[in-house]
Order: C-alpha cells, then structure tokens, then sequence
C-alpha cells in the first residue's frame, strides 16, 4: 500500500520540523489535526495533546465509501499539522485528496500493522475498529505519530493514551458480558453493509449483510433475496439499519422476512454529539447494548 510508506513513524523528528517549521516556536499555535472520518477524529482528541483542534473530513452520519472532497475540504487538508487515515484501503480517494491539497506531511495510519481480515468479497476489509482488541492498535499508533509530531508533548501524549488504553479494555469486558448471555445460535444479525466483520469475530457474533465491504453498488436482487431465504428459514433474529445508510433497505428485507427491525448500529460514522454514539466508545457501547437486547428478545 503506497499509502505506508507515507506513515508517521516512517519519519524522524527532524524530517517532521523541517516539514513544519512552526512546531519548533515556543509559542506555536494549538495542534491542527484533520482525520478522515468521525470516528478517527474522536480518537485523536481523546490522545492528541490537549487543545488541539480535531476536524474529521467525514462527518457524522455520512459515508466515507462515497466521500467527495470538496475544495474547502482540500483547504482544511492543506493547512493541516498532521493528517490521520485508516488506512486498509478504506480511504480510496485520500492519495488524489492529498495531491491535489498541496499537504506535505505525513499520513498516520491507524490501523499500522494490523492484519486485515479477508472473506467474502475483493480486498481486505477496512472495518477493523469494530474490535475494541484492534482499537487498542488504533491507538497506539495514534499516540506514537503525535508523539513524534509533537515531542515537546510527550509526556501528556502518554498519560493520555494509557488512560484511553484502559477505558477499551473496561469497555471490552463489559461487551463480552453483555453479549455473553445470548445462547451462541441466536447470535445471528443481518445489516446493510458488511461492516461489522471484526465485531463478529472478537465477541461471537454471525453478521449477514446485503452489500460488501463499501457502499459503492446497490445490493443484488439476488443477494436481498438470500437474506429474506435466511430470515425465514435459518431463523435469523435480529435486523439492523445503519446509520449511514438508507434504512428502506433493511426495513424492506424486515417486512418482507418477517422481523422487527432491532435498531440501528453505527457502523462507520458515530451520531451527532447529542445522538447514542458521540464518541467511539459510546459507539461500541451503544451497538452492542443493542444487539444483545434484539438478540434475547
Ligand atoms: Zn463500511
């Protein structure tokens, strides 16, 4: 992934300086940190130096498969202190992005180091921050390119990155019990998109969805029927909107299988800041809160 070989740790202090004069001033101003999408952007506030002005390109809501950038957007880039990506090839338009924007620092890559998980459709699957195991990665690598970004900081970056360390782990057992009381055949849930691929893995859930790993196709007739075939005679319990999709999809599939829609789960973009998922631990919390309480019912 060329992406890669752009990656903070990838650069020495030095290089970073040079790219950035203004961070060697005493007085330099507070930190400008764009993210790609929401759910990057609440991590890096959470572990960047504190005061630094976080902004995610993909917002609330919305979609990072089928973002477009627009030009005010290329601007925010371009004025950027450092650029944070998924990575996993989830981010398909942030190479041209870059280009175009004129930023010449380097791109963090949350997901560094981390095996993809491979399976039904093309490529690697980039929804690896539905495992609380794997945002425990996200965040090192965060912590390590701010770090290195900002060295005078060091010492806060690490006090904070320890302590958003142990709120994943404390938030990690409490799904495992949430989700530990549903008999395991029940745990089976249909979405729109296949974004919840990690979840499953880590905490024992079978997820069935009508599109791949991005957004980019409408689903097939074929593959809409399949689930409609599945919730009828497997016995699948729970349905989900997302919210970044179109929830007639899913209520179609419900009504035409039989199901309650259970809710809505945020797969890659957290709610507003007065919505159920504000922030990315909430996120989790609130995905699986509601996925253990459709799946007993
Ligand atoms: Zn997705």
């Amino acid at each position: 992934m060329t992406m890669n070989r752009r990656r903070a740790l990838g650069l020495g202090g030095a290089a970073l300086a040079a790219l950035h004069p203004s961070a060697s001033r005493a007085q330099s101003p507070a930190p400008r940190i764009v993210a790609s999408f929401s759910i990057l952007a609440d991590m890096a506030q959470e572990l960047a130096p504190a005061g630094a002005q976080v902004t995610a390109l993909v917002g609330a809501d919305a979609d990072a498969h089928v973002y477009e950038p627009s030009p005010a957007d290329g601007k925010r880039l371009a004025r950027a202190d450092l650029v944070v990506v998924n990575g996993l090839g989830f981010e398909g338009w942030i190479e041209r992005m870059v280009k175009v924007s004129g930023y010449r620092g380097t791109l963090a890559v949350a997901s560094q180091g981390i095996q993809p998980r491979k399976g039904d459709h093309r490529g690697a699957d980039p929804h690896a921050w539905q495992d609380l195991a794997l945002a425990r990665r996200y965040a090192t690598n965060l912590s390590a390119a701010f770090a290195l970004r900002w060295p005078q900081q060091r010492d806060e970056i690490a006090r904070r990155g320890a302590d958003y360390l142990a709120r994943i782990d404390g938030l990690d057992r409490q799904v495992r019990d949430w989700l530990g009381v549903v008999p395991r055949p029940q745990r089976r849930v249909i979405t729109s998109h296949d974004a919840f691929g990690y979840f499953g893995a880590a905490y024992g859930v079978d997820f069935l969805a009508a599109q791949g790993w991005n957004t980019h196709s409408e689903p097939s007739a074929a593959a809409v029927a399949r689930l409609i075939r599945q919730i009828r005679k497997e016995g699948v319990r729970a349905i989900f909107i997302e919210n970044i999709s179109d929830p007639r999809l899913v209520e179609r599939i419900a009504r035409e299988g039989g199901v309650r829609v259970g809710g809505t789960l945020y797969s890659d973009a957290l709610s507003g800041p007065d919505g159920p998922a504000a922030t990315y631990l909430r996120m989790i919390e609130h995905n699986a809160r509601g996925l253990a309480a459709a799946l007993q019912a």
